[in-house]
Parts: structure tokens; C-alpha cells; sequence
């Protein structure tokens, strides 16, 4: 089967992250804390907290949560943020984005210590990573990597093409499959020819939030297929991938739910672990 299975390889990620939680604290340290905010009712921001804060329990990280109302002031969120920063317990603190309009999401990325980002969005660790020295992993582009990692697929010298730019997936996926030696191409909205580009990737990375864009003729035969889309159509979660067409030509290949998704949170739980390394100078 040429399936990528994202939910094994994050339980092996987070078992890993366990054990060596559980020997840091033998040692008579707390354990790791991530603060984790959400602002406003959005049913899937809930469903994502509620994962993070379960991940957290189960590799041994104390999560707080805090559920801010629907209308509640930038300055009150900034002002929790000023108070997580100056709080030697936590390690990581995220804010679930979206977040409502009165709030600018970028100053809040930025209110973030760039030291408790385990998001890995505020600017100085978006330049630490395309500098090459990243502390925090960007974590569904960190996920992908651990993935191909685990298939052992090469990806120095190969065509990789990333359908999308966002901040959060596209741009860091490229960084990172760029310090990996791929040969990476960006395509976005205005991509003239897309087809033409997708079905040159030996890799292809899907981050455009389109539901069943990519199209069994968009793709080479034997590349491998990496789907982070996430669209909810009616009952139905789809990946950007037309699944079921593009797995009969791929030698790989991400399926949603159960693929990339699962792996976000294993890297988020591995940042948390590597804010607490760096706070205890363990590393
Ligand atoms: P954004 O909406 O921020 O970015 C989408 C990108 O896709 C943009 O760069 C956009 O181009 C590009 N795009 C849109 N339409 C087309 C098109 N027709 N042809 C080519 N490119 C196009 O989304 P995100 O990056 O935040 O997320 C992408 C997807 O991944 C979503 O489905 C999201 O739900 C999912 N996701 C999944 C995660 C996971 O854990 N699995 C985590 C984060 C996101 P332009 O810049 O020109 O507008």
C-alpha cells in the first residue's frame, strides 16, 4: 500500500516526546507547560484546542487553557500574552487562530515571546528559519518533513512544488525542503499553468485549501503526494488531493484525515519540549 499513516508515525513522534519528558522530570523538574488561548466559540478552533490540550496530557505536558469571549479587547489579549511571557512556568503559549476582527493577528503573533513561539510564527524565528537556524519547528511544514523522513523519501535533487504561500504552510515548506537540497517551486492564485508545474514535482505539496484541486492529471506518475488541506465539505473533511484518482499514480501519499493533520500537533508538542530544553539550558 502506498499509503502515508500520519497517525502512526505521530504516535511514534509523541511517544518518543514522552519518554523523554518523563526522564527530564525524574530529575525532580516540573514538567513542560504550554498555555494555549482561544478567543471566541469557532466550532473547529474548539475541536483543534481540545486536541492539543488531549496531546498534551497524554506526552506529559501541563496545558492551560484560556477561553476569552467572542468580543473580548486586543488589549486584554495582549495583556494575558504580557503576563504569559513574564511567567517562568510556561514554556509555550499559542493563540488559536483565527482570531476575531477586533483583534490584529499579526500584532498578536508578534506579542508573543519569539522564546515561548512554539508556533514558530513570530518574525525572528520566521528569519532564524530561512537563515538556517531554526529553534522551533514551523509545525505542519515540520510534520510533512518527519513524514517523508519516516518513508525514507530523498529529497535532495528532487522537484519539489508546493501549491501554496500562506505563512504558516507554504512559505516554511518551502524553506525547509529547500535546506533539505530539493530543488522547491512556489505556486499560488496566480500561477499561470499550474498543471504544467505539478506534474514536473517528484514531490507535491497541496497546501491551497481547495478541496480536490489537484487532479489525477496534475500529477507524475510515482511522486509522492503530500496533502495538508482541510476543507470541510458538508459531513465530509477533504484533503486538496482528488484522493482517490492521484493514488493510483502516486508511490506515496498522504490521506485526509489521518495524514499530515496529526502530525501538527506531534511538532507542537516537540516545540514545547525544545522551549523547555532551551529555559533549563538542557541542550
Ligand atoms: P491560506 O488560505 O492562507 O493559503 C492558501 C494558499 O493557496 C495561498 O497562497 C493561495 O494563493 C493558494 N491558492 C488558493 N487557490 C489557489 C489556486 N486555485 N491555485 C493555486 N494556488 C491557490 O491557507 P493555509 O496555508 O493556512 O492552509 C492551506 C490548507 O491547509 C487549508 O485547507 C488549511 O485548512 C490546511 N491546513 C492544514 C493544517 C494541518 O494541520 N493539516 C494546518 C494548517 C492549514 P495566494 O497567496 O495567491 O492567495
Amino acid at each position: 500500500m502506498n499509503l502515508i499513516d500520519g497517525k502512526a508515525i505521530s504516535a511514534k513522534c509523541k511517544g518518543e516526546i514522552a519518554d523523554e519528558i518523563k526522564s527530564l522530570t525524574a530529575e525532580g523538574r516540573r514538567a513542560p507547560c504550554l498555555a494555549v488561548i482561544l478567543v471566541g466559540n469557532d466550532p473547529a478552533s474548539q475541536v483543534y484546542v481540545r486536541n492539543k490540550k488531549r496531546a498534551c496530557e497524554a506526552v506529559g505536558i501541563t496545558s492551560l487553557e484560556y477561553l476569552l469571549d467572542e468580543n473580548e479587547s486586543e488589549e486584554k489579549l495582549l495583556e494575558l500574552i504580557d503576563f504569559l511571557n513574564k511567567d517562568n512556568n510556561v514554556d509555550g503559549i499559542l493563540v488559536q487562530m483565527p482570531v476575531p476582527k477586533q483583534i490584529d493577528p499579526d500584532k498578536v503573533i508578534e506579542a508573543i515571546s519569539a522564546d515561548k513561539d512554539v508556533d514558530a510564527f513570530h518574525a525572528y524565528n520566521v528569519g532564524k528559519l530561512f537563515t538556517g537556524a531554526p529553534r522551533f519547528q514551523p509545525c505542519t511544514p515540520a510534520g510533512v518533513m518527519r513524514l517523508l523522513k519516516e518513508y525514507n523519501v530523498e529529497i535532495k535533487g528532487k522537484h519539489c512544488v508546493v501549491v501554496g504561500r500562506s505563512n504558516i504552510v507554504g512559505k516554511p515548506m518551502g524553506a525547509l525542503l529547500l535546506a533539505e537540497d530539493g530543488t522547491v517551486t512556489t505556486c499560488h492564485s496566480r500561477t499561470k499553468n499550474l498543471a504544467e508545474i505539478t506534474k514536473q514535482a517528484d514531490i507535491l505539496v497541496a497546501a491551497c485549501g481547495r478541496a480536490k484541486m489537484i487532479t489525477a492529471d496534475m500529477v507524475k506518475d510515482g511522486a509522492v503526494l503530500v496533502d495538508v488541506g482541510i476543507n470541510r465539505v458538508g459531513d465530509k473533511l477533504l484533503g486538496d488531493i482528488d484522493f482517490d484518482a492521484c493514488a493510483e499514480k502516486a508511490s506515496l501519499i498522504t490521506p485526509v484525515p489521518g495524514g499530515v493533520g496529526p502530525m501538527t500537533i506531534a511538532i507542537l508538542m516537540q516545540n514545547t519540549l525544545t522551549s523547555y530544553k532551551m529555559r533549563f539550558n538542557l541542550q
